[in-house]
């Protein structure tokens, strides 16, 4: 195994620890993946539960899904279809989380769309996040309710499941997947306060702009 392999299996299994001690996902639920190399990924195996995550945890896996030792203990998570599917949607994407995030998840319980002009971070930093359509968790159709629109988009909200956040790297995934939770908790506090105030259409249009820019060239 070389150094960035080994690197990249520490900061899997720390992001898993970190996701779970953030409280974005509970028990064994949600899995992260990182790509190694043109061909190979890293990603993390079912059934573990994500606060005792450890580097010698994580599988090699192809591209196509095939684990590269076929005797580890371990299977790739059960949601590996959707972790193939953006890489090869995506050949710039180097790392995907997939949690479930209570006040990002709580949202498409009740068909509410992801709130992504409810204040500058959450347009500037994330964008539009649509909501893929439910499928059973797991299945190939998983994968292809996310198919078009990862094409176009970095943060999804999975439909009474949870979401999926992709980057550059796995801070790059992690950061976006915190801004997911945090503008859905600011959203749900609000919501207990009163009614919503939306912020002006020419600051909405002028935050438009930077998120662009932003999101090229993130600082
Ligand atoms: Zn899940």
């Amino acid at each position: 195994m070389n150094i960035h392999e080994s690197k990249l299996r520490f900061g899997i299994a720390k992001t898993a620890r970190q996701i779970s001690q953030l409280g974005y996902t509970r028990s064994s639920d949600g899995n992260i993946s990182a790509r190694l190399d043109d061909n190979h990924l890293l990603i993390t195996p079912s059934g573990v539960y994500k606060a005792w995550m450890r580097a010698q945890d994580i599988l090699l896996i192809d591209l196509d899904g095939n684990q590269i030792n076929p005797y580890a203990s371990k299977k790739p998570t059960s949601e590996l279809y959707m972790h193939l599917e953006v890489y090869q949607q995506r050949p710039d994407i180097r790392a995907v989380i997939h949690a479930h995030p209570p006040y990002a998840t709580a949202l498409t319980l009740i068909g509410q769309p992801f709130p992504n002009e409810l204040v500058p971070e959450a347009l500037i930093g994330l964008g539009e996040v649509p909501t893929a359509a439910y499928a059973t968790p797991g299945s190939q159709r998983m994968a292809e309710n996310i198919r078009n629109l990862i094409r176009q988009y970095e943060a999804l909200l999975l439909d009474h499941h949870g979401c999926l956040c992709a980057g550059r790297d796995l801070d790059d995934a992690l950061i976006k997947l915190e801004r997911l939770e945090s503008v859905a908790q600011l959203y749900w506090l609000a919501h207990q306060l009163g009614k919503i105030v939306p912020l002006p259409p020419e600051e909405l249009l002028k935050l438009k702009d930077i998120s662009v820019s932003y999101r090229q060239n993130p600082e």
